[in-house]
């Protein structure tokens, strides 16, 4: 364009211009990861195989995603319409907000949680009704049951949740739904194999149940973007016309049932995490690192004033961890995400070595925080 041509621009919705911007941290991504609760090995090596033996020629068809949707439907016991994959759960949360949220209509949401919640329901013309969890993050049962209003017309639970790694209980999610009659209960089991329990064998008893499954985080397919929602046929047939018949490529489709029929390696990276938290957990109590019990491939600690240095060194040792500084009620907690056995012993001597360090920078803070976590 001529320099002397000043452009103008179409402005966008005056919602999307309000909106937050979500800024994964990216750069230094060779060291040991563990700042975004991914797998940390790699997925099932049936999954390799299947994606090396994708033909060229197939890459110029669309994808056809129903036979692939009525697979996971049957693992999961399911009737194929009450089941829809998507690009991850990020887009089964959009397309979920889409369809449902209308103008004067409220988001409920504990929080601390993932933060797509809110950032996608600021691009609708619905309200997020945030409930705080107490210092101790469990989930804040009475306040959100208090919370629930005419208007409330989704309410978002993440179980387990992050970044706590707090859960919810079945007897806890059922009286939810049951109180609000008229809204979606979503409940985001993205974490589930590590928790192991769930609510999808209420899909379709209890009305007004979701449930979000991701293949990003055991299955260790992040990369490939693959998620799904399921739930009654009557709200699904919504989320179905909102999405696109081919967001979930070909490659993600093809590398799906490999995936699930992978059961032995599904196992074996879950009880590898679980050993690895243990352990973990417990190299984080003899340092007198304050922890919240977590039920998830991730744990939050307590670092205080100096979380910004210790997310630096911690990456100058090595190892990247993930400020939660800025959730709500989070201040001075860092998500550690649990990888194998081998990984978080590295990463234990990464954690010691750094507030060793920062003793020794700054030995008022260090001792306040060790003080407070003694409380
Ligand atoms: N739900 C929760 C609770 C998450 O923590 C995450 C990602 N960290 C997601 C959903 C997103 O999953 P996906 O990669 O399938 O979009």
């Amino acid at each position: 364009m001529a320099e002397s041509v000043k452009a103008i621009y179409p402005a966008p919705r005056a919602r999307v211009q309000a909106m937050r911007e979500y800024h994964p941290p990216l750069g230094n991504r060779d060291t040991l990861r563990l700042d975004f609760n991914e797998n940390t090995v790699a997925c099932s090596p049936k999954v390799r195989e299947a994606l090396g033996s994708i033909s060229a020629g197939s890459l110029t068809r669309y994808p056809e995603r129903a036979p692939v949707e009525a697979i996971v439907a049957a693992h999961l016991g399911l009737a194929p319409a009450q089941v829809a994959l998507t690009n991850g759960v990020d887009e089964a949360i959009h397309v979920l907000f889409e369809a449902f949220l209308e103008v004067g209509d409220e988001l409920l949401l504990p929080v601390p949680t993932y933060t797509m919640y809110e950032i996608y329901a600021s691009a609708t013309d619905a309200r997020a009704v945030a409930v705080q969890a107490a210092d101790d993050l469990q989930f804040p049962f009475e306040r959100l049951l208090a919370a629930i209003s005419p208007r409330t017309k989704i309410i978002a639970i993440a179980n387990p949740n992050s970044p706590s790694g707090s859960a919810t209980t079945r007897a806890q999610l059922l009286e939810i739904a049951t109180r609000a009659p008229h809204a979606v209960l979503l409940v985001d089991e993205a974490y589930f194999h590590f928790h192991g329990e769930t609510v999808a064998d209420l899909i379709g008893v209890v009305p007004n149940l979701i449930v979000a499954r991701t293949f990003s985080k055991a299955y260790g397919l992040a990369g490939l973007r693959l998620g799904l929602l399921a739930g009654p046929v009557e709200l699904m047939r919504w989320v179905k016309r909102v999405l696109s018949p081919y967001s979930v490529n070909s490659l993600a489709l093809a590398c799906l049932p490999p995936a699930l029929e992978d059961a032995a390696y599904l196992d074996w990276y879950v009880g590898e995490v679980l050993a690895a938290r243990a352990e973990f957990e417990a190299a984080l109590d003899e340092a007198g690192v304050r922890r919240w019990p977590s039920r998830a491939n991730f744990v939050l600690v307590e670092i205080g004033a100096l979380h910004k240095e210790f997310t630096l060194l911690m990456s100058e040792a090595g190892v990247l961890v993930r400020d939660r500084s800025s959730d709500p009620g989070c201040d001075g907690r860092v998500r550690i995400t649990i990888g194998t056995r081998e990984q978080m012993r590295q990463a234990a001597v990464a954690l010691n070595e750094t507030l060793s360090t920062l003793e020794l920078q700054a030995p008022q803070h260090a001792q306040k925080q060790r003080l407070e976590n003694c409380r």
